[in-house]
């Protein structure tokens, strides 16, 4: 056998990270698209706060709940969006999968769970303990 019997195998690694960027770009769509929803909920429910008219007590009260509820979830939304894009810049410099504290490879079980991890767990319990 020589050389050229050898077939044309795909590079896995770059195969993954195809696959990566894939899942990483779903995943930005959707919560692109849940934050925009959820932008417009929380505005259309701060207007209705704005005009008042013939709103009681109680239904102001749970307006302004249910818009703080909504706030949070935009600011939730807004925080995921930074991480997925966060980690697809990574992706794109070849970082992607090191702890960007002590640079080890972040194991594959902890990606799959939690595929814009930047740290590995071991430095995130650090951190959490400071
Ligand atoms: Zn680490």
């Amino acid at each position: 056998m020589t050389i050229m019997d050898v077939p044309p195998v795909l590079n896995p690694a770059a195969a993954h990270n195809d696959s990566l960027r894939d899942l990483l770009h779903g995943l930005y769509l959707d919560v692109c698209a849940a934050h925009e929803v959820a932008l417009a909920d929380a505005d259309a429910t701060g207007r209705a706060g704005a005009d008042r008219a013939g709103e009681d007590e109680v239904d102001a009260g749970s307006r302004a709940a249910a818009h703080e509820e909504q706030l949070t979830l935009v600011a939730t939304l807004y925080a995921r969006r930074d991480q997925l894009e966060h980690a697809l810049e990574r992706l794109n410099r070849g970082e992607y999968g090191r702890c960007e504290h002590c640079d080890r490879q972040i194991p594959a079980e902890r990606l799959e769970v939690y595929p814009t991890a930047t740290s590995c767990v071991r430095c995130k319990t650090a951190f959490e303990r400071r």
